[in-house]
């Protein structure tokens, strides 16, 4: 998934280009230019082999790539909420599930979906819920629309009891 390429232990975009995460395109572009004239051009060629070596093992972000993304406020956003969403799930995720894993209820407000936490009580969304992410979830729990645009979406549920969490991971199909 998108999820897994862009995040990684290792160095953020904003690290890579040693400007905060809330730095303007300005900064953004001054932390870009003086990064790549650093890596230029006698280093290029050393940089460009351990970029290349490492990028396929451990998704390591090169300063050229880290502009390209953060450049545009729309992949910047994209990329933005894969960051929020990689930091949600440290140490408290349980478990990862999809709407398939879940059992539907139908209740009059619509259709809830549940997911038995390890503590007894049970992890749950509703079809309402689903439906302010731009997907529309059928009777029998089967998933009938999906915002256009959306490539693959999760959502952090808590349990209704205890302070686990698991992640509901929708995949465009
Ligand atoms: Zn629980």
């Amino acid at each position: 998934m998108l999820q897994d390429s862009y995040i990684s232990n290792q160095k953020t975009l904003y690290e890579v280009l040693s400007v905060s995460e809330d730095a303007t395109y300005d900064e953004i572009r001054v932390a870009y230019k003086s990064a790549a004239l650093s890596t230029h051009p006698d280093k290029a060629q050393t940089i460009l082999k351990s970029f290349e070596s490492s990028s396929e093992q451990h998704g390591f972000f090169g300063v050229q790539e880290a502009w390209e993304i953060l450049r545009h406020p729309k992949s910047r956003g994209e990329y933005d909420k894969q960051l929020q969403s990689s930091r949600q799930s440290i140490e408290i995720i349980a478990s990862d599930i999809e709407i398939d894993d879940m059992t539907v209820e139908n209740s009059a407000d619509g259709v809830e979906l549940l997911y038995a936490c390890r503590c007894g009580d049970y992890f749950s969304i509703t079809s309402c819920e689903l439906g302010e992410m731009g997907i529309l979830v059928g009777e029998d729990g089967e998933i009938e629309l999906q915002a256009p645009d959306s490539v693959s979406t999760s959502v952090v549920l808590g349990c209704g009891s205890c302070s686990l969490k698991a992640r509901l991971v929708i995949n465009k199909t």
